[in-house]
């Protein structure tokens, strides 16, 4: 089939919430991809984070083949060994005591709030059911997480929106903590803020916000759909601010381009479900979990991250080469980083990077957003950044 008739086929039949690029990915390897022309692009992007280890990782296939020859799926009535394998190494690395599989960011947070709201109600009864999160964040697309999503443009349309959420601004201690009232169960930060505008929070903020949480029984949950396995240098976010949250969750990265969610509990809320009180039909499937494993067990490495920081300092300082009067910071941790741009619009700079080979996101605030593949080489991001260096410089007038 030719690319005019995919994109005719998509035009009728699939639904039009998404406005893509005019690019037909077929095949990927290692940070690169590559169209049906066969032209090849260089990724800064990952499927929005998701492609952690790249395209064609030979480990990650051989362990997602041989489940997948195996036993594809059997549902949570019965056992499978990949689920458990995971959750043993998430919970080894995090310190926390039990996961919870699903099979995306908004269910991995759908079950977090779900958690936080019934450790309050089985400890202090009705009317202890709020969720503070912040402005600017984004939580998902349910009806419930779009509600946590600290954006107005996302409460529209759909309501009645889920109660029980209220916001407050990032990095403003004050007024965090005067939210945090006998109403509140729990607080819901993003590590560093993706969507958002790749804003990092300030490790003050997150550590007066952690103690003051604590001392009211406030549960801190962690959104790390974005943030975790390894994508800011550290295997998870929260690492840089040397707390310790109660719910983690996660999803984008950890499963190597195939869907998961996964929502980590800590002592207070380990066991807060009980038989029938949560469930998913896919989720922990064992083919997803048998590659997650992999992936966690290259990422965790500590030569790894230490690989990641690298490729994140090498991305920054060749930006700074760039001096685009475009480019006024270069916002970020690891290999999340965002360029917060002024004078010409971040959509636009974004489809003129892919029609030069550089495919790269965008983010709030007119941010250009680079998430590559963690295994992303240094010839790889030396070329990518010439393409953005080359593209800026063709729209100065
Ligand atoms: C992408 C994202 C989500 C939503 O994840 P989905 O898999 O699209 O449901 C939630 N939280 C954060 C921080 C995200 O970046």
């Amino acid at each position: 089939m030719d690319f005019k008739s995919i994109k005719a086929r998509d035009k009728e039949y699939i639904a039009n919430s998404y406005n893509r690029q005019d690019v037909w990915f077929k095949k990927g390897r290692g940070a690169r991809l590559y169209d049906d022309q066969n032209r090849e692009y260089i990724d800064f992007a990952s499927g929005i984070g998701v492609s952690s280890l790249g395209y064609g990782d030979k480990q990650y296939l051989k362990a997602v083949l041989k489940q997948l020859g195996k036993l594809c799926h059997s549902s949570n009535l019965f056992y499978t060994a990949p689920d458990g394998r995971l959750a043993a190494q998430l919970c080894q690395l995090s310190g926390m005591k039990k996961v919870f599989f699903s099979n995306s960011g908004a269910e991995a947070n759908e079950c977090a709030i779900k958690a936080a709201r019934k450790y309050s109600f089985d400890k202090y009864g009705e009317g202890r059911s709020t969720v503070l999160t912040l402005r600017n964040s984004f939580h998902g697309r349910t009806v419930t997480t779009l509600a946590a999503t600290g954006q107005d443009k996302f409460h529209n349309y759909f309501f009645p929106f889920t109660e029980g959420f209220r916001y407050v601004d990032a990095n403003d201690v004050g007024g965090t903590v005067a939210a945090m009232d006998d109403t509140v169960c729990a607080v819901m930060l993003e590590p560093v803020q993706g969507e958002g505008g790749v804003l990092p929070l300030s490790g003050d903020y997150v550590r007066a916000v952690a103690k003051e949480a604590a001392k009211r029984d406030i549960l801190l949950i962690m959104d790390e759909v974005q943030t975790g396995i390894g994508r800011t240098e550290k295997f998870f976010g929260f690492e840089h601010f040397e707390v310790k949250p109660d719910i983690v969750s996660l999803a984008k990265g950890l499963g190597g381009g195939l869907p998961i969610g996964a929502t980590l509990l800590g002592e207070k809320v380990e066991r807060v479900f009980g038989y029938g009180d949560q469930g998913s039909t896919f989720g922990g499937n064992p083919v997803v979990c048998a590659g997650a494993c992999e992936v966690v067990r290259r990422v965790s490495q500590p030569a790894f991250l230490d690989e990641v920081a690298k490729k994140g300092a090498l991305i920054r300082s060749f930006v700074a080469e760039i001096h685009s009067p475009y480019v006024k910071e270069v916002r970020g941790r690891g290999l999340m980083l965002g360029l917060a741009l002024e004078g010409i619009e971040a959509a636009e700079l974004s489809k003129k990077l892919l029609a030069a080979g550089l495919v790269t996101l965008t983010a709030g605030g007119n941010t250009l957003r680079l998430l590559p593949p963690l295994i992303i080489s240094e010839s790889e991001i030396e070329r990518g950044v010439k393409i953005l260096g080359k593209t800026l410089k063709g729209m100065e007038k």
